[in-house]
């Protein structure tokens, strides 16, 4: 059976289920598994056969020892339905490709696009989210007990959480958002939602101040575990492990034989989504290539180019048209460098020690830097200028409308191509999200799922609240009787 261990060196032989509500090890550091499963040549012939929800119990089954197969293959059933992602392109005869859940979309030969961004809120958070909600309801119930998560967001994450966890029994939710920041379309997506279970808060400040609230309350150790205060924040090994499962999807969808290689390419902004490419390779499926591709905010572009790792602080974040990709520190980073430094957690403490101290590390001249090429990464960046050119050519050369993000993966991608080897760009978001900057670039609106037309004209529900903390802290104490 899988276990876990810290990148920082704790080790207490957890299992799943004992990591999945909890965020950062005890000292700090990410949990990993101690060994990474393997793939055999037989189970990837098998795999290459079967619909998403069963590979993905394949595959989740080698990280997930402790739930019995029956209910996990009930849980992974219920997550992955032709009706969680139907939002998808139609297929070349105008058929719905819903079933595939993360269907593939060719622009040329060996170029395409793998839609992750199907699911309820349109980005590719969903992926791990839906089966993220089903497995926190069952190990809930379990245990008979109860969550509150309590996040902040800009977009995409609050929203993958909220639609993820509603209605679902033994948790709520409390999400913050900046009162007056997010797009029409964002917020009528979290406030339109009137599930009991779920509570948008506005508050009348910027995100970083939403942010400092939800640490506040984090911190506050007696408040947190009268009101079992939990997160469901990027570096949750569930939500890696799922999203494993979709490098399998596409390998196999990008390919005719096991006996060839993939790259795929990847828009990057906490480093969670690639890490999970990094995983699945770890494992043994054929990748050539993982491109890493950021926007403006390139700390992760320049360390691969470099080997100095250094953070921003946020105040030189730069706020981009790829809105989610706006960060200055990658959380899940610290796992990759944990197998870069061979599995090292004195390492890993010393280099995160500076990281911490708001500074930043230099691999030159270790023999860790050496090591780089194994792994397989290749980066690059984009700007906007980059990011309106990829979403004109996509849709001029074939016909197909991208959002920001994905178009950041098509610019680099394009720079890493090799012949014979298909390249596989992570569709990450709708064009429908970001409707401002597909104005910019084509001079007309996004397409939107039928669906959701009007959807700012529906109800809003959602409580505004000045940023003071104690006012947080009363509204979610009212709410948790
Ligand atoms: C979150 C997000 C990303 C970045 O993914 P990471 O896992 O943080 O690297 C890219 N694109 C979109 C649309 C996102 O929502």
């Amino acid at each position: 059976m899988t276990r876990y261990l810290s990148t920082r060196g704790y080790r207490a032989g957890q299992r799943f289920s004992d990591i999945l509500l909890g965020g950062l090890a005890p000292d700090g550091g990410l949990y990993m598994p101690e060994e990474y499963p393997q793939v055999t040549a037989d189970e990837l012939t098998e795999w290459r056969q079967l619909p998403y929800h069963a590979l993905a119990l394949r595959v989740l089954e080698k990280f997930i020892g402790d739930i019995p197969a029956c209910d996990l293959k009930g849980i992974v059933d219920r997550s992955y339905t032709e009706r969680n992602f139907r939002w998808c392109r139609p297929g070349p005869d105008g058929e719905s490709r819903a079933a595939e859940i993360t269907p593939l979309t060719t622009l040329e030969t060996d170029f395409h696009l793998l839609e992750l961004s199907n699911g309820p809120t349109l980005a590719f958070k969903d992926m791990a989210m839906q089966l993220l909600g089903n497995l926190f309801e069952y190990v809930l119930d379990r245990r008979r007990e109860e969550i509150n998560i309590l996040g902040a967001t800009s977009g995409d994450t609050g929203s993958a959480a909220e639609y993820a966890m509603r209605g679902k029994h033994g948790v709520r939710v409390f999400m913050l958002s900046p009162h007056g920041k997010m797009s029409a379309f964002q917020r009528a997506q979290m406030y339109s939602l009137t599930d009991a279970n779920i509570y948008n808060i506005a508050v009348t400040a910027m995100f970083d101040d939403c942010q400092d609230i939800v640490k506040a309350i984090a911190n506050d150790a007696e408040f947190k575990q009268r009101y079992k205060i939990g997160a469901v924040n990027s570096i949750n090994w569930a939500r890696l492990a799922a999203q494993v499962v979709y490098y399998f999807k596409g390998y196999f969808a990008a390919t005719a034989s096991n006996d060839q290689e993939v790259s795929f390419c990847v828009p990057s902004g906490n480093f969670g989504n690639i890490c999970a490419g990094h995983v699945a390779r770890m494992m043994g499926l054929p990748i050539a290539r993982l491109v890493l591709a950021t926007n403006e905010n390139d700390v992760l572009d320049e360390f691969f180019r470099t080997g100095v790792y250094r953070p921003r602080g946020s105040a030189e974040t730069q706020v981009t048209s790829s809105p989610s990709m706006d960060i200055s520190k990658a959380s899940n980073f610290e796992r990759f460098v944990f197998d870069l430094v061979g599995r090292d957690p004195v390492i890993v403490r010393q280099l995160w020690a500076q990281v911490d101290a708001g500074g930043s590390f230099d691999l030159t001249g270790t023999p860790f830097l050496e090591r780089l090429p194994e792994f397989c990464f290749s980066s690059g960046r984009s700007s906007h200028a980059d990011r309106l050119a990829a979403i004109r050519d996509v849709w001029q050369r074939y016909g197909i409308m991208i959002d920001t993000h994905t178009a950041d993966g098509v610019k680099v991608a394009r720079e890493y191509r090799q012949p014979g080897v298909p390249m596989v760009v992570l569709e990450t978001a709708q064009p429908v999200k970001f409707a401002d900057t597909i104005r910019e670039a084509l001079g007309r609106d996004p397409e939107r799922p039928p669906e959701l037309a009007g959807i700012e004209n529906l109800p809003q529900r959602v409580a505004v609240m000045p940023p003071d903390i104690a006012a947080v802290k009363a509204f979610i104490a009212e709410n948790c009787r």
